[in-house]
């Protein structure tokens, strides 16, 4: 069954009932466009591969009607799993400058950089392919050149808001304007495809621009080293610490593979300010313990990663002594806490002092994704027809529903993957529509779940 001219379809094969893996198709007058490809992370000590996304089958098998995949922002939930299924796809990509710079990298470790056609589309830029029109927006959230997608076409207009925040002081780029929103309310907007994440947590979330003060108290307090864990995809918070440590008479120094390919791709977007100096991560350890500020990996407790290896003191550039500090600017991951909890015993164990956000008065993380404060906002800027909640559990997509009635939407549909949600000509929904499930990668193969 393919879309029709009158038609215009939602499709999740990823993403919808779950936080991660997102894949989104939209169908209209026998074409689909992907939205967002990306990974999972099975839970440390699970047995099936790692990294796993969801599967493409159902576009695979019409492959010629794939107009295209466009990338929201370059989280691996969004972006993972591009270079493992694109010889599925075989579509151009259509994404920012920095996601790109993440993209080109993985894309390389397949050997795949001279085969996918990737466009880079600037931030709040517009795009035509075949009969979907699509204005690229700028908002707000953890990784720099977030946009959400005005999906417009003959039969209606569905804005895909990616993740999001409302972030007036975000560090790294501009801020979320409310007029770029409240301006597609003139135009009306069919349905609005929403981040359901925190739409459990009531009040707003807390700006990247207010962690400055409290991190550096913390940095200019601690007698010894300094390390933060944060995760690397995060540029505003890598660019606060290096601020932070040049404030309080540190070096800053980063450790851990991802957070460097990260500092690497926003370079390559120019949007890291030249004046923040890092050093290389092979002098910390020749630097008197004060003077040393590492921003390093692992805040999850993943083995192997920075944090981990500063545990068990066998990181090669830098040494953790009795008196020294981490502090962890990262919120755990549902199912990592006890590897989480056993990394902290493991460096407390070792004299060093662990700071977290919940025994502080002041914050030193800040979510990426919109609490209930902010979902009325956006709902109420955009005034859609029609909220789909999608990036949660049940639980957060039942929540942001609920946010969506309270805050003046008719209607709203919630479902999960495979579902099909038919938006024109008469809203309505399919269940079961396509086949999904899970492929799992390990050790370069692609294996059903
Ligand atoms: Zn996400
Ligand atoms: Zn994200």
């Amino acid at each position: 069954m393919t879309p029709g001219h009158a038609d215009l379809w939602f499709l999740p094969l990823g993403g919808c009932g779950e936080i991660g893996m997102n894949m989104n198709l939209y169908g209209h007058d026998g074409q689909w466009l992907m939205v967002d490809c990306g990974v999972t992370f099975a839970q440390p000590g699970a047995v099936e591969p790692h990294v796993q996304m969801a599967d493409p089958s159902f576009i695979e098998a019409q492959q010629e009607n794939l107009s295209g995949l466009l990338i929201t922002h370059a989280h691996e939930d969004h972006i993972g799993a591009v270079a493992h299924l694109w010889s599925q796809l075989r579509c151009p990509v259509y994404l920012t400058e920095f996601s790109a710079a993440i993209l080109r990298r993985k894309l390389a470790e397949h050997d795949l950089l001279d085969q996918v056609p990737l466009h880079i589309v600037a931030p709040g830029g517009h795009l035509q392919l075949g009969g979907f029109d699509i204005q690229w927006l700028n908002l707000t959230h953890s990784t720099p050149q977030s946009q959400a997608l005005l999906i417009q076409t003959q039969a209606g207009s569905i804005l895909h808001t990616g993740d999001w925040k409302i972030d007036l002081d975000p560090v790294v780029g501009p801020p979320i304007i409310r007029a770029d929103f409240a301006a597609l309310a003139e135009e009306g907007v069919l349905a609005m495809v929403c981040d359901s994440t925190n739409a459990l947590n009531p009040g707003h979330s807390i700006s990247e621009g207010d962690l400055f003060e409290g991190l550096k108290t913390l940095a200019a307090d601690a007698p010894g080293r300094v390390v933060v864990g944060c995760f690397g995809s995060n540029i505003a918070r890598l660019h606060t610490l290096v601020s932070v440590a040049a404030e309080t008479g540190r070096y800053a120094g980063v450790l851990g593979r991802s957070l460097n390919n990260y500092l690497q791709a926003a370079r390559q977007a120019r949007l890291w300010d030249k004046k923040l100096s890092v050093i290389d991560a092979s002098h910390l350890g020749y630097l008197p313990a004060e003077e040393v500020l590492a921003i390093a990996t692992g805040s999850q407790g993943e083995s192997g990663a920075a944090l981990s290896r500063l545990a068990a003191d066998t990181h090669p550039d830098l040494s953790l002594q009795p008196g020294d500090t981490v502090i962890l600017s990262a919120r755990v991951i549902p199912g990592n806490e006890i590897a989480l909890a056993a990394l902290l015993d493991r460096l407390r164990n070792r004299g060093v002092h662990v700071v977290s956000d919940e025994s502080l008065n002041f914050p030193i993380h800040a979510s990426g994704h919109p609490c209930q404060d902010e979902l009325a906002d956006m709902y109420s800027w955009v005034k859609p027809k029609i909220a789909i909640p999608v990036h949660g559990e049940p639980q957060h997509m039942a929540a942001n529903a609920q946010l969506a009635g309270r805050s003046g939407v008719p209607r709203s549909f919630t479902g999960e993957n495979g579902d099909l949600f038919m938006l024109a000509p008469v809203p309505g929904m399919r269940r079961g529509f396509a086949g999904v499930g899970r492929l799992g990668y390990d050790r370069g193969r692609l294996t059903k779940i």
